[in-house]
């Protein structure tokens, strides 16, 4: 497909829109620009062209293990954009914003019941951003309290990449822990780290259920062993939709949660944004939150910066209000139903499980929670790889499953249904998996040349990362 500057047959002439005699001599451009001229049906044609290229939810299934690329009901959007909110400026009186501070406290609010948590903040824009404000209050908690010597955070083999991230950006040293046979953090490799490490450790940041799926059945011992150690357990809340109304962080031990959004409370995510990743924390923490905060006297709401040992601010004034919104609608909109979200995704999960571990190695063979990981060894041995199989499927109607994550797992393909499709839309995707296994059985070279029906075929991805271009290079005109 061309580009727009490259469809426009006349690029330097001006475009018929701007007329020079409109601006002051000094507000003139220097330099011609480079617009194309082009009439408005062409430019309507080119980026409708190029969306129908996108692989979206809306166009198939899309498996994304990890990201829970769930349906986001229309409506959530609808009122976003509602006129109110969307042209509403965060440095108007608190008087002319009281609908907006009312969607941020009764959120809030929402959020402390689901995860159990005395206080949260909305400021974090993502998963990760909410990881790197947790582990900021971490280091500021010991810091006040006078425990200066818990430099080391714990975290198990199957953690997400942000993890060790967000505990290294905040100064801490990262202790990885080994998960056991069964796939979940082996209590016998925290009691060591414990003893080796004692009033060194600040925190433990653990997922759960865990990347692989999997429910950490020994959270309340390893919860138990960290307090009486004194130090904190932070919850990455990535993993929610499997767990919402069932159970929550606070009730498994855990002092401090990040939660997505974007992944598990209706906003669309890809493509960089807008998200949200919520921090919320016990009592003991609240005073270390960022400032400001919505309060509520019974008649008015107010915004202060009342927390007294506020780390300070990680987003301009609260953050992406829009996603507050669309999560604000999915709850009060599901209420108790939130329950059966989680109960449906599981459900899908162990489903698609069943069906497909007679035909990919399943190394963790148990009930899993919303997600699972396949390997892909068997078919590996037959000289195709996990990505080949994500390149074979590209080219049927599904999006392919995370490959290579987490990084226990050899050839991993991570599978996450969601609870946002039925039975139909499963047993296709379980029909595809098993045709690709049989392919690979049969005929394993066909697998060196997929994708065929995606506009780029296959990307050097080494060139790619070494030498990122993506610029339109105007000189070549
Ligand atoms: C997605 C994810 C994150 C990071 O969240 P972002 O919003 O992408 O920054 C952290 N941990 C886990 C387990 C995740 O799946």
């Amino acid at each position: 497909m061309k580009t727009i500057f490259e469809k426009d047959k006349n690029l330097n002439s001006k475009p018929f829109y701007l007329n020079e005699n409109d601006f002051i001599e000094e507000n003139k451009r220097t330099l011609e620009l480079n617009l194309p001229n082009m009439s408005e049906l062409e430019v309507m044609r080119h980026y409708k062209e190029l969306s129908d290229r996108n692989f979206c939810i809306e166009k198939g299934f899309y498996p994304l293990g990890s990201c829970t690329m769930k349906y986001n009901p229309r409506v959530n959007e609808e009122i976003s954009s509602y006129e109110g909110f969307l042209n509403l400026h965060p440095n108007q009186d608190d008087a002319d914003c009281q609908g907006a501070l009312e969607v941020i406290y009764d959120l809030e609010n929402l959020l402390k019941i689901i995860t159990g948590m005395d206080a949260i903040t909305l400021q974090p824009c993502a998963g990760a951003h909410g990881e790197f404000c947790a582990m900021n209050i971490v280091k500021k908690y010991f810091e006040v309290k006078g425990e200066k010597n818990r430099k080391k955070v714990l975290i198990p083999d199957s953690a997400h990449g942000t993890n060790p991230m967000s505990a290294k950006m905040n100064g801490f040293d990262c202790v990885e822990i080994k998960s056991n046979s069964d796939g979940l953090v082996d209590v016998e490799e925290i009691k060591k780290a414990v003893s080796e490490y004692g009033d060194e450790i600040a925190a433990i940041m653990m997922t759960n259920p865990n990347t692989l799926g999997l429910f950490e059945e020994n959270i309340l011992e390893i919860s138990d062993i960290l307090h009486k150690n004194g130090s904190l357990l932070y919850y990455d809340g990535a993993n929610l939709n499997a767990i919402m109304g069932h159970t929550n962080p606070k009730l498994m031990g855990f002092d401090l949660v990040h939660l997505n959004l974007h992944k598990t409370f209706s906003t669309p995510h890809g493509g960089g944004g807008p998200g949200s990743g919520p921090v919320g924390v016990i009592k003991e923490l609240e005073e270390f939150l960022p400032n400001p905060r919505v309060h509520f006297d019974g008649e008015v709401y107010s915004r202060k910066n009342d927390y007294k040992n506020s780390i300070g601010k990680v987003s301009t004034y609260f953050g992406d209000f829009s996603v507050y919104i669309k999560a604000l609608c999915y709850i009060l909109m599901l209420g108790k139903n939130l329950k059966d979200v989680s109960s449906d995704a599981v459900l899908c999960a162990n489903y698609m499980k069943e069906k497909l571990k007679k035909y990919y190695k399943l190394y963790y063979d148990k009930i899993c929670m919303h997600e699972f990981v396949l390997s892909g060894d068997i078919q590996k041995q037959k000289g195709v790889s996990t990505l080949q199989i994500a390149k074979r499927l590209m080219d049927s109607s599904f999006h392919p499953p995370t490959v290579y994550f987490p990084l226990i797992v050899h050839e991993a393909i991570m599978i996450e249904p969601t609870e946002s499709e039925n039975k139909e839309v499963l047993d296709r995707f379980i029909d595809e998996m098993i045709k690709i296994a049989k392919e690979v059985e049969e005929n394993p070279q066909s697998f060196e040349n997929y994708p065929q029906k995606t506009p780029v075929k296959r990307a050097d991805e080494t060139l790619a990362a070494r030498h990122l271009d993506i610029k339109y290079d105007f000189s070549n005109k």
